[in-house]
């Protein structure tokens, strides 16, 4: 994706995590590897609902930058994924509450309960404990992000991926529906997995 593009996309992506609850102040950050090889980040302490994409920062794949500004702690976990993952073009961090609280809680969203988690997202995996903003959180994502576009990190939050910045978007936004929806149903009662044969067939089963 050329610079202008990305620019435009990732100030977008920003505004709508930010309206949307799924960061607050200051908190995550997103990323887009560009067509060059470098990378566009957004700036470490900046609240995402005010971003302007003059803001935005590129870098080299070791986080030198190119730019005046300061590059989010948070880049190796970013760096990591991109390193991982070649298909991988945009990374989301964010702080999904319900996600997080589900973490805080030990309950895992690794269990078949929803049709549109086994036909998108998959199973999603729960990264160990990493201080946030510490270099543990690249450690912690390795060995989960090469099999999942979607890491929960224990108390922390979730990092999504996607070829495109709305694919890495729209895996965040299903990611934090399903754990608001396992949330309510435990309110209610024990959820109930979807048996094997239904697995099955959602798995085969392609999506209109
Ligand atoms: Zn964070």
């Amino acid at each position: 994706m050329n610079e202008r593009q990305a620019r435009h996309e990732i100030v977008s992506v920003a505004h709508r995590l930010y309206d949307s609850g799924l960061v607050v102040a200051t908190d995550g950050n997103i990323s887009i590897r560009l067509a060059s090889g470098r990378f566009l980040f957004t700036p470490a302490g900046r609240c995402k609902g005010d971003l302007v994409e003059d803001e935005l920062l590129v870098c080299d794949r070791g986080g030198h930058l190119e730019t005046d500004g300061r590059l989010t702690s948070e880049a190796p976990m970013h760096f990591e994924a991109y390193r991982i993952r070649p298909d991988v073009n945009a990374v989301i961090h964010a702080h999904p509450p319900y996600t997080v609280a589900l973490s805080l809680a030990g309950v895992s969203l690794e269990a078949d309960l929803l049709p549109e988690m086994v036909m998108t997202l998959g199973r999603v995996p729960t990264a160990p404990f990493a201080a946030p903003s510490s270099a543990e959180g690249a450690e912690a994502i390795k060995g989960l992000i090469d099999g999942h576009d979607a890491v929960i990190l224990d108390r922390h939050g979730a990092l999504t991926a996607g070829e495109t910045l709305i694919e890495a978007h729209h895996r965040l936004e299903r990611l934090e529906f399903c754990a608001k929806v396992t949330f309510i149903a435990r309110l209610i009662g024990e959820p109930m997995r979807l048996t094997d044969e239904q697995i099955e067939r959602l798995r085969t089963t392609v999506i209109g």
